[in-house]
């Protein structure tokens, strides 16, 4: 393809700017207008409504229904899989060039409508705008980064060269696929995981999390008008065990991409393990799950550095990220200090509906999560001491508001230290030695995020190389990964090793094929 620059980072917007603030006002009067709106399915291009109908709800104020949705059985995926397949037989020649051109429009596309995407994902995720920001940027780099990547896999490949052959090797895409999303990067993850199957030439079942239906259906026109063709990514809504285990049982079914939870992502493997009749081929599973994120702060560390990023690790976007910091590995000599500036900071946040943009934590997404967190505050109760927050904020609205909360002096067994929580609640960990801090953090079955602060050379250096954690980052925070900057994946039981955003990524997409012709 001629003259595509090179990847930059999308910036994200500024809500200090006026104009900005104005237009994200009148792009959430726009999308408050359309609540209610029905949603189909779309099977191999055809708009279909189910009898069975769900709804996704504004987590900060569930009176308000965002859409309803038509839901997938186990028919209607089946007959997403055959258009798939038969999609799949033209879609897999269309050249990389072509492909790559369909994702550099999606993310103009995606530029175009920013405002209404921050708009959806604050008022159907609950994501303050700065959050919104964060996302929208990250999808539209995305679709850039995976297009310019397609050009290198699809491009000629090094190969020792042998006098009196030729020889050439291929990436080709492996087949229909399903691409199952969670709801807490509804736009990003859903889009990078359909955009590099896509790119790759392979076709897409797509399940969305039934928390997030109307952004991921707004992603899907936004590829739709991009010109992928129909039956090439398919929009499935549905419950996960009935439809999106379904698709990732199907015999034609050659991957599995899946993002969420350990305990979906470990049935998801098991699934994929049992051969159903006229399966070609072993499915390739590729699972990003959960995580237990550290942040340690060494007695070496910027202590103001370190508790701010701890604050902001732990309690953006509601903690409701898989590399949130959910635990704090504090060295004994500085414990104290770091305990009272993260309990302040903590204190400070401002709660409320993420359509403020004072506000800096939201609603949970639902009422079970909600429930689950505050069942984890109780079991922390009787494994620490409470030091901010500990119970709903039902003064912030009536949505799923859960004050941002701190335990002290938790054992590194203790459940709130092992087990993930998905909301805003913080561990506090003390850890007599510099040694005994980097046993702490790496003592859990996740690997997934991590950060270390200290200013001590040597200690860093340690550090960086006994900290087990896909995402390793010294002295700032451990979330806020950038495409191709930071590409994003976890160890053990975060994941099957993958790297989002990465070189590596699209090769989980393809399969290699040498042809090697003797001359002459
Ligand atoms: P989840 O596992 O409950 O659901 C994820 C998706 O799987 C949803 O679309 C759901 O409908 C579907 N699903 C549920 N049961 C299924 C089944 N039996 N078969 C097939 N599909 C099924 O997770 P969630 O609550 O949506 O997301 C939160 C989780 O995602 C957290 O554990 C978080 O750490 C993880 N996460 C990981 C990463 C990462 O990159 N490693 C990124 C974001 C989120």
């Amino acid at each position: 393809m001629a003259n595509v620059v090179p990847f930059v980072n999308e910036p994200v917007l500024n809500a200090a700017d006026p104009d900005v603030r104005r237009r994200f006002a009148e792009a959430l009067a726009r999308a408050e207008g359309r609540f209610g709106e029905a949603i189909p399915l779309v099977v191999g291009g055809e708009r279909v409504t189910t009898a069975k109908q769900g709804r996704s709800l504004n987590p900060c104020a569930p009176e308000q229904v965002v859409c309803t949705f038509s839901q997938a059985g186990e028919a209607d995926v089946q007959r997403a899989v055959a258009a798939a397949e038969r999609a799949f037989a033209t879609w897999r020649w269309v050249a990389w060039e072509e492909r790559a051109a369909v994702l550099l429009r999606a993310a103009e596309i995606l530029r175009r409508r920013r405002y209404d995407f921050d708009a959806l994902l604050t008022l159907e995720a609950g994501k303050t705008f700065a959050e919104a920001e964060a996302e929208m940027a990250e999808a539209i780099d995305f679709c850039d980064f995976y297009a310019r990547e397609a050009l290198r896999w699809g491009g000629p490949q090094p190969l020792t060269p042998l006098r009196g052959e030729m020889n050439e090797l291929h990436y080709i895409p492996l087949g229909p696929g399903v691409v199952i999303p969670p709801w807490n990067f509804p736009l990003a993850i859903l889009g990078g995981m359909a955009a590099a199957a896509i790119v790759a030439g392979n076709t897409v079942v797509l399940k969305p999390s039934s928390d997030t239906v109307r952004i991921g259906w707004a992603f899907f026109e936004a590829l739709e008008e991009a010109g992928v063709p129909p039956g090439v990514v398919s929009f499935v809504p549905g419950p996960g065990a009935v439809a999106g285990e379904a698709a990732a049982r199907a015999a034609a079914v050659r991957f599995i991409s899946f993002t969420g939870s350990k305990a979906v992502g470990l049935r998801l493997a098991q699934v994929a393990a049992e051969v159903q009749p006229g399966q070609r081929g072993v499915k390739r599973v590729i699972l990003e799950m959960g995580g237990k994120d550290f942040i340690v702060v060494d007695e070496s560390a910027d202590l103001d550095a370190a508790a701010a990023a701890v604050v902001a690790s732990a309690f953006g976007f509601q903690g409701q990220k898989c590399s949130a910091c959910s635990r704090a590995i504090v060295h004994a000599r500085v414990y104290d200090e770091v305990l009272e500036r993260v309990t302040a900071g903590t204190k400070a946040l401002r709660i409320g509906p993420a359509k403020d943009l004072e506000v800096n934590v939201a609603a949970v997404i639902n009422e079970s999560a909600m429930k689950s967190i505050l069942g984890y505050v109780e079991v922390g109760r009787g494994e620490g001491r409470v030091a901010a927050g500990g119970a709903r904020a039902a003064a912030a609205g009536s949505g799923w508001f859960v004050e941002p909360t701190v335990i002290e002096g938790v054992d590194p067994r203790a459940r709130i230290a092992c087990e993930e929580i998905f909301g805003p609640v913080l561990a506090v960990l003390r850890a007599d030695t510099f040694e005994r801090s980097l046993e702490m953090a790496n003592d859990t079955e996740y690997g997934l995020t991590g950060s270390f602060f200290g200013r001590d050379r040597a200690r860093v250096e340690t550090a960086k190389k006994a900290l087990h954690a896909g995402n390793l980052y010294v002295n700032r925070k451990c979330t806020g990964a950038l495409v191709g900057v930071h590409p994003f994946g976890g160890f053990d039981m975060s994941g099957t090793d993958s790297k989002a955003g990465g070189r590596d990524y699209l090769g989980l997409f393809t399969q290699a094929k040498l042809v090697s012709e003797k001359l002459g």
